[in-house]
């Protein structure tokens, strides 16, 4: 059973730590998020971004009757009697290029000489293909035959077939996809109002985490947190910001975390378990409002939710496995709630074909290798790295398979869902 969710703040101490599941912590934390306020966007760069208002189209698309084809245009009526045998023959009066007014108008048993995209002269209903027309090239005067007979509106395209003026062309809570780019344009649009990218502070603490090129020292590491979590922000729309390290002490983690005044969230890494050196919940209690849960999944178990200098903080575990499957459970529905986006992760099922151990009541997300098969689920099989520091496994991974808490012990034939972790431009 659940423990009651009570804050931290309100308890005596305020020191002790909650076990939560992985959907009341979120749904604890989520409450925290909303859609960010509008801002107005070239429309280029609101690709993948959610609209905020209704976009209507102030004039029709097309804008004026035009051919469809390049060919003739005529009234379908002259056409009636043309067979392949015996074509019809049309004075030509004129031509019609795009980009122009038409030059003349059709009257009986006559054709202008028509390019696609032309307005449609007065006077004409149809357009006959060239390549059902001799193309004037059998005429010795200025005419043409046709070989068969049109009906009115071939080949035509009406003002307003494509979007009528006045209509909704996308609406509020769209999330912009290439082709919305170019209708945005076509209804005349330059900017639009979306929600923007949310700004996602990142920050790494640790005495031996160091950035790539710097020399490694005896007990040092390599930070790779603040990279995975960034790339992962990134993936989501998000805009990453790195503050770079924080060593151990107190004032060096409150003076990074001044640098996150722009930052819609913060997300540290490392110093929420109980070492010796885990200052993040004892900064944060001490310049804003934190939690820090026990959070019943895996990799992954401690977590630091709360807010600082008003800003919301997201503080998560420093192995660079539980980091980043935190991070993808936590941090993306936050971004996707800021970004006014579905926070649903999209999921496949698959069949395990050996068992997967699962005590202690966590949600375990296994790393694993899909197989496809043809006509039935894939077969999900556990990569070799699973434990919460081995990053390469994460990355051998093609998705996370999710074991309920509830399963001890999962067998073969035994089906799960299953989050992707390939961009989803990528093929399995
Ligand atoms: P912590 O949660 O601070 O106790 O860290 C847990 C483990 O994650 C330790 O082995 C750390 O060295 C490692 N770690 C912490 N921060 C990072 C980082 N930024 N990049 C890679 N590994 C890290
Ligand atoms: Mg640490």
């Amino acid at each position: 059973m659940p423990e009651p969710a009570t804050p931290l703040s309100e308890r005596p101490g305020g020191a002790v730590e909650r076990m939560l599941g992985v959907d009341e912590a979120l749904a604890r934390m989520l409450g925290a998020f909303a859609p960010l306020p509008p801002v107005e966007t070239p429309i280029l760069d609101a690709l993948g971004m959610t609209l905020a208002e209704d976009v209507r189209a102030d004039e029709p698309i097309p804008p004026f009757r035009n051919s469809a084809m390049d060919g003739y245009a005529v009234r379908a009526i002259d056409t009636r009697d043309a067979t392949f045998a015996a074509g019809v023959r049309l004075r030509v009066v004129g031509m019609a290029a795009a980009g122009g007014a038409p030059g003349g108008r059709v009257n009986e048993r006559t054709a202008i000489r028509i390019m696609t995209g032309a307005p449609l002269p007065d006077g004409a209903d149809a357009v006959v293909r060239f390549e059902e027309t001799d193309d004037g090239r059998g005429a010795t005067d200025d005419a043409v035959s046709i070989f068969h007979p049109a009906a009115a509106g071939d080949n035509v395209r009406d003002a307003g077939e494509d979007v009528p003026a006045g209509s909704v062309v996308l609406a509020a809570g769209r999330r912009l996809r290439a082709a919305d780019i170019g209708l945005l344009a076509s209804v005349n649009r330059r900017a639009v109002r979306v929600r923007p990218r949310p700004i996602v502070a990142i920050l790494s603490t640790g005495n031996e985490v160091v950035e790539p090129g710097e020399p490694l020292r005896i007990g040092q590491i390599r930070n790779s947190n603040s990279y995975t979590l960034a790339a992962m922000a990134r993936e989501w729309g998000a805009a990453a910001r790195l503050l770079g390290i924080a060593v151990d002490r107190a004032d060096a983690l409150t003076e990074r975390l001044a640098d996150a005044s722009d930052a819609d969230l913060i997300v540290t890494s490392g110093g929420v378990s109980v070492g010796d050196f885990d200052l993040v919940k004892d900064v944060l209690r001490q310049h804003g409002e934190v939690g820090i849960w026990q959070v019943r999944m895996k990799p992954g178990k401690p977590l630091a939710f709360g807010a600082i200098g008003g800003k919301p903080l997201l503080g998560l575990p420093g192995n660079p496995v539980a980091a980043a499957v935190s991070f993808l459970i936590f941090g993306r529905p936050a971004v996707a709630r800021m970004m006014d986006q579905p926070n649903s992760l999209p999921c496949l099922m698959a069949t395990i074909v050996e068992p997967i151990d699962n005590r202690g009541m966590r949600r375990h997300y296994v790393r694993v290798r899909l197989e496809e098969r043809v006509g039935d689920v894939p077969i999900a099989r556990p990569v070799a790295g699973q434990g919460a520091g081995v990053l390469s496994g994460l990355a051998n991974a093609d998705a996370l398979l999710i074991v309920p808490e509830e399963i001890e012990r999962a067998e073969p034939g035994m089906r799960f869902a299953a989050i992707p972790l390939r961009a989803p431009w990528d093929a399995t």
